[in-house]
């Protein structure tokens, strides 16, 4: 049966619907999705605007019940979801289980959120008057989402936009309607009441459009691909709409002389290579000091040989498919085009079997220039890049045109602390890969990777809600 969109309450069908293959295994169906379009989003923002003032108004409590709920009914189907994930997305069972987890934490975090939401109370310069400073919702919220983390993405944007008293207008990525359908589905059931969530599958150049357009949309939270949040930067610069981005990574893991290199390369291979790479916060410029250089290239080629790649749902794999058929043509053009540029490629083919699987692959002796080096791939490819010194490390690091995450294996304190600071970076990660993060924490970059406030933790509250200053004379 075709999952459908759910717009004030009601499953809705659209004209059209796309059929939700694994990129595992082109024979295993996942399902059918309607396919919204213009007035999809026309009915989904009006539930949403409809909805808005009695949730805004509604007891704290009340939301954090319905959100503690939701994460709770997550936490209790995370197999079941995670099975599912895994087949849509095409990362591991244990990969997708656990992000299925941090969308359950993300709803009980956020639930607590609701009920701490707090102000100030500020003495007023003037004799007699009080000035007090409140958090307000913004109304109606669009949230449009990647297909690389089709659970946990769509919940680090609900969660706070639904716990601060904002409705919302979720858009997933087509590639991976499933998980956010579940979403809508144990929302519903966890009592959020009619037009509070609504989900609107389809198109990103058709459903996105509409709601970045839309004059009834107070507020955007993006993230994707660099390209596309240009185009809606400009769209909501011309709506003055209130909008957050997170965005691609070129991210720097820097391996030092004094490195422990068994915690190195532990750290490169699940950093540049598990979830197949499909992580915007992925170790995609391995910036090596000379000293350890070949050793650590000689460790990674053997690790990378032992790599169990194959489905996602048999419990030995570690690297799954790349998540579709343009994806994998374009880390394939990449690992020609490292080649090309004179890097010295090891591993990276098209493996001989249905589904888009890639061997992981290295591209040592690269520079920091190359096209390779600068340009994000989002697959299972890694630059390797030779460091003199410290210094150097530090500057290699740092020249991108991104900011999202960093990462410096070292036994030094001081060059961990130095790291730490001058990394220009939202991210900074000792000894661990600069994927994999905690759920309560602010996430977040710098530069092309990130615009507006941050994402998740304490921090989310800037982005869901306006500030409101009152002065009272008591007469
Ligand atoms: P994408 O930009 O192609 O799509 C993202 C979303 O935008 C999808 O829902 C898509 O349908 C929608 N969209 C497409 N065109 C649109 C338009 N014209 N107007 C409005 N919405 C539109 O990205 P993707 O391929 O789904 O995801 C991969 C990208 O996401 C990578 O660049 C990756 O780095 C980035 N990413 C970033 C983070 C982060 O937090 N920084 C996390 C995950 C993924």
């Amino acid at each position: 049966m075709t999952k459908l969109n759910l717009i004030g309450g009601e499953w809705v069908a659209a004209q059209t619907e796309i059929e939700n293959r694994s990129p595992a295994n082109p024979d295993d169906l996942i399902g059918q999705f309607t396919r919204g379009d213009a007035e999809t989003v026309n009915q989904a923002v009006a539930a949403a605007a409809a909805a808005f003032p009695a949730w805004a108004n509604a007891s704290p409590q009340l939301r954090a019940d319905i959100l503690d709920r939701a994460g709770n009914a997550i936490l209790a189907r995370s197999a079941e979801i995670g099975r599912i994930l895994a087949r849509e997305e095409g990362k591991t069972l244990a990969e997708a289980t656990g992000e299925t987890v941090r969308a359950g934490q993300l709803f009980k975090f956020f639930g607590g959120e609701a009920v701490r939401l707090a102000g100030d109370a500020i003495a007023s310069i003037r004799d007699g008057v009080d000035v007090e400073v409140t958090r307000e919702p913004l109304g109606v919220v669009g949230l449009i989402t990647p297909w690389n983390f089709p659970i946990a993405i769509p919940a680090w944007k609900a969660a706070p936009a639904l716990a601060f008293g904002n409705t919302v207008v979720m858009k997933p990525a087509e590639q991976t309607p499933a998980s956010a359908h579940i979403l809508a589905e144990i929302l519903q059931e966890a009592g959020c009441p009619a037009g509070v969530f609504n989900l609107a599958m389809g198109p990103g150049s058709v459903i996105g459009n509409a709601l970045v357009e839309h004059p009834q949309v107070a507020a955007i939270s993006f993230t994707g691909s660099e390209g596309v949040g240009q185009r809606i930067a400009e769209g909501c610069a011309r709506h003055r709409k209130k909008l957050q981005m997170e965005m691609g990574g070129k991210n720097p893991m820097v391996v030092m002389a004094d490195a422990n290199l068994d915690v190195a390369v532990g750290a490169c291979l699940n950093g540049a290579f598990f979830s197949t790479g499909q992580r915007c916060t992925a170790s995609s410029r391995l910036i090596v000091e000379e000293g350890i250089h070949d050793a650590f290239v000689e460790r990674m080629e053997t690790a990378m040989n032992k790599l169990v790649l194959g489905d996602p749902l048999e419990t030995e794999t570690q690297i799954g498919p790349v998540a579709s058929e343009s994806q994998l043509r374009g880390n394939l053009g990449y690992v020609d085009l490292a080649r090309e540029e004179g890097a010295e490629v090891i591993g990276g083919a098209h493996l001989d079997r249905p589904g888009f699987f890639q061997a992981p692959a290295l591209f040592v002796n690269a520079t920091n220039d190359m096209r390779s080096s600068r340009e994000e791939i989002f697959g299972p490819c890694a630059s390797v890049i030779k460091a003199s010194d410290f210094d150097h490390a530090v500057a290699l690091a740092n020249d991108t045109e991104f900011g999202l995450s960093s990462g410096i294996c070292t036994t030094s304190l001081r060059h961990s602390r130095e790291f730490k600071r001058r990394s220009e970076a939202g991210m900074v990660m000792v000894n661990l890969p600069t994927a994999g993060v905690d759920y309560h924490v602010p996430f977040g970059g710098r530069k092309g990777s990130s615009f507006g406030s941050r994402e998740q933790g304490r921090y989310a509250v800037e982005f869901y809600t306006t500030v409101k200053t009152a002065y009272t004379f008591a007469g």
